[in-house]
């Protein structure tokens, strides 16, 4: 069948005309037969370094100085037995030699450490590093200290205006956030990006956080829908958007804020809405990462911490035999394999990219990975509409990671 006989078909299948259709059909297959994957279609099975690090989450204190409604820890307050300096250190330089090429640093809030900078120095200085902070303590002379290649600075900010911010995170936050995050803008750090937690409480506020953002010259948001942790978990009624919430908000950052604010980078956090070929063939980054808490303990992903999926604590086992655990591999395996158990995708036409979502967060909201995800529904209409509109999609949604 040609080109034109494809686009005639796929036309009576959505109610489209031929010609609307027929530009995105060639589009489609220009693109996959660039990837390679007209004749060698992505596989689904676990590749054979699928147990290789690249990213590693390490949270370096729970001490926090905001009391955020969402926060995927508990505390807030300090672990007597945190990590020391020089453990940290240890860690960063047996990160290396297992290939590490990307470190997030995070709290709880990072620099309630008097250490916390030396640390994201000796990092950044080592491999990619990634700073998580609210930047209420960032002060120019900070912000000085942290103008350095390797690094991206992640401010947390949650509302456009200090109504919103501060009701998720406490009063009086919004204001020394801004203040934090002029002062890195100041400072010269060209690696400035926001990262939004998308919540009822501010889910009308996401185009003025962007109109925000722009205002003040900064060039990438992250928005990470909430996740059923920690105290998001207490407050899981007051907080989670329902299905047709997150719908309205998936479609407003696709179409209002992608069009209209086309110099900044988004992320849209949404798992399973990917183009990118990745070198696995599975976009779940699970066999690539790891988190490490404040005292050591080692899970999985950051979004697997309950008690049965711990790997074991790095004051009592050496990195690589935890990272290349039996315990490790078994879960890693499972996870990949997913997609074969899951029914519901049996038939799907967008499994080969959706892959049943995350599933961690099939996880946290059904009890079991081997489920769907909640995003299932709006992901594949989102492809539907993709399908229709691919370069839009390429120069939007392409880079969204996972975790
Ligand atoms: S896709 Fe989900 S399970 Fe996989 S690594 Fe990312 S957060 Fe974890
Ligand atoms: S869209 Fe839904 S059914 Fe299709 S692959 Fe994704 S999760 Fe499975």
């Amino acid at each position: 069948m040609d080109v034109e006989g494809i686009a005639g078909i796929v036309a009576d299948r959505y109610g489209k005309r031929k010609e609307e259709v027929l530009p995105a059909i060639q589009g489609y297959i220009e693109e996959i037969s660039r990837k390679g994957w007209f004749f060698s279609p992505p596989k689904y099975t676990a590749p054979p370094a699928f147990l290789s690090l690249k990213r590693v989450h390490l949270n370096i204190t729970e001490a926090c100085n905001q009391q955020c409604l969402h926060c995927g820890a508990v505390t807030g307050t300090k672990r007597e037995e945190e990590l020391k300096k020089e453990e940290i250190f240890c860690l960063i330089e047996k990160l290396m030699q297992l290939g590490v090429d990307s470190l997030a640093i995070t709290g709880g809030e990072p620099f309630l450490r008097k250490d916390a900078l030396e640390i994201v120095n000796y990092a950044s200085l080592r491999m990619n590093t990634i700073l998580s902070t609210n930047a209420t303590l960032i002060t120019p002379d900070m912000a000085h200290a942290l103008n350095r290649t390797n690094l991206t600075i992640q401010v947390s900010l949650d509302g456009a205006t200090a109504e919103i911010h501060d009701a998720i995170r406490g009063k009086g936050s919004f204001a020394k956030t801004i203040q934090g995050i002029r002062n890195i803008m100041a400072g010269g750090s060209e690696g400035l990006d926001l990262c939004v937690t998308v919540m009822r409480l501010n889910l009308q506020d996401i185009l003025p956080i962007v109109a925000l953002a722009r205002g003040m010259g900064i060039k990438g948001i992250r928005f990470l829908l909430i996740q059923r942790l920690g105290k998001a978990r207490k407050n899981w009624s007051d907080l989670a958007l329902s299905l047709d919430e997150q719908e309205q908000f998936y479609r407003s950052l696709y179409k209002d804020v992608i069009e209209k604010f086309p110099g900044i980078k988004i992320d849209a956090g949404l798992q399973g809405y990917s183009l990118q070929d990745r070198d696995t063939g599975i976009w779940c980054q699970i066999g690539r990462s790891l988190a490490i808490t404040s005292t050591g303990d080692l899970f999985p992903c950051p979004l697997l911490t309950d008690a049965r999926f711990s790997l074991g604590n790095l004051r009592k086992g050496v990195l690589d035999e935890i990272a290349y655990s039996t315990k490790r591999e078994q879960l890693v395996q499972d996870y990949c394999d997913r997609l074969q158990h899951l029914e519901k995708c049996k038939t799907c036409d967008w499994r080969g990219f959706c892959q049943g979502g995350c599933p961690a967060s099939a996880y946290l909201e059904k009890g079991s990975h081997l489920e769907v995800d909640g995003l299932c529904r709006l992901r594949s209409e989102l492809y539907e509409s993709l399908l229709f509109s691919l370069p839009e999609k390429r120069r939007g949604a392409a880079d969204d990671v996972c975790c």
